[in-house]
């Protein structure tokens, strides 16, 4: 016979809630997450990635505005944790006045914070530029060093400021890591590592030397307007095909734009001239 007051007590016990998956994470300098120990993809298949870049966007550049290598590196140093429409507006006024080390130590400090205050960290960032000014005066003439060692001892220089600078200005293929780079190394597989230095020297394994200048604007154009670190737009992407990353969205089709550029290449043609 059924014990009804059993009965009626499992009846009561609530069910335990369904486990709610926790959201996966993109990999971020902050949290890393599982790091691949190697690349995901051959040599061959790290050249067509370069070489789809290149086809959509032969020519890419840097999205700061600068007049000299001088006013490169003071964007370069201001857009840290900030954007570079943001730092575009505050150097607009700043650059026609201080486009020199020179006018910037006559400048001073307060009025270079004043200029920039609408962006982060603005206090530290006028000090920095003030003090880098008088540094490149004192040690280099006024003039940018086209040298890693000597940009990374000036104030608020750091490894990716330098290696901006490398590369945009002075056309060494040098790769900055930021949080786009330091995002799609590890999510698509292409350069993985724990810290951006990893990172910097895993992408410099991957990228084709023929590739190697403009990798960098490929990487942080891709990461900033396709593979976003919140929703990658893989419907956009023009490498879906040959991505391997778990967090790719599953489509039908491989998307039409991966299909043209992956046509373009065959044709030997580019973005350009298709
Ligand atoms: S397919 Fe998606 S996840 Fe892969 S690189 Fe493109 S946007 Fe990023």
């Amino acid at each position: 016979m059924t014990d009804l007051k059993t009965t009626k007590r499992r009846a009561a016990t609530p069910k335990p809630a369904a486990q709610k998956k926790p959201a996966r994470k993109s990999p971020s300098v902050d949290n890393p997450g599982k790091v691949l120990k190697r690349s995901r993809y051959s040599k061959a298949e790290a050249y067509e990635i370069f070489q789809r870049f290149h086809a959509d966007n032969p020519e890419p550049e840097g999205e700061l505005d600068y007049v000299n290598a001088y006013t490169l590196l003071v964007a370069v140093v201001l857009s840290a944790q900030a954007t570079d429409v943001g730092v575009n507006r505050a150097t607009k006024t700043l650059f026609q006045i201080a486009d020199t080390p020179e006018k910037m130590v006559a400048l001073g400090e307060d009025r270079v914070r004043e200029e920039i205050r609408t962006i982060g960290l603005f206090k530290t960032k006028a000090k920095n530029v003030v003090r880098l000014s008088e540094q490149l005066i004192r040690d280099h003439r006024g003039e940018v060093p086209d040298d890693r060692e000597a940009l990374e001892e000036l104030p608020g220089v750091g490894r990716k400021t330098a290696n901006v600078v490398l590369n945009i200005y002075f056309g060494h293929p040098t790769i900055a890591v930021d949080t786009h780079l330091f995002r799609l190394g590890n999510r698509i597989g292409i350069a993985p590592g724990k810290t951006p230095l990893d990172v910097e020297k895993a992408m410099e394994k991957a990228v084709p030397a023929e590739y190697g200048l403009h990798a960098h604007h490929w990487l942080i154009l891709h990461g900033r307007y396709i593979c976003k670190a919140r929703k990658p737009e893989c419907k956009r992407c023009v490498i879906y095909d040959l991505c391997r990353s778990t967090e790719k969205e599953q489509i039908d089709a491989i998307p039409e734009l991966a299909e043209r550029v992956a046509g373009w290449i065959t044709a030997g043609k580019t973005r350009l001239d298709a």
